[in-house]
């Protein structure tokens, strides 16, 4: 059986968990890939904690973005509004 690049999992966003120390964020970097291993390209993830490396696929340019967590800003913007509430 020949690994693909199917057999590795979707993109899991800017802040995935490690599956070595469960770590919250990666870095990614693209890989062209192997050809004598028929593995096309694929994103390599890199856990910021302790340097654990594992594959993505890539994210077709069409694809919706995953899904959007609120910012710090945002964030803080609606606690302000809270706090404004109860004055
Ligand atoms: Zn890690």
């Amino acid at each position: 059986m020949t690994a693909t690049t199917d057999d590795f999992p979707p993109f899991s966003g800017d802040r995935p968990r490690c599956t070595s120390c469960g770590h919250k964020g990666a870095y990614t970097n693209w890989h062209p890939g192997w050809p004598t291993a028929n593995i096309g390209e694929y994103l390599q993830r890199h856990c910021a904690r302790c340097g654990f490396f594992w594959g993505e696929r890539l994210v077709p340019a069409d694809a919706p973005e995953p899904a959007a967590r609120p910012t710090f800003r945002r964030r803080l913007a609606r606690l302000f509004r809270a706090t404004e509430a109860t004055r």
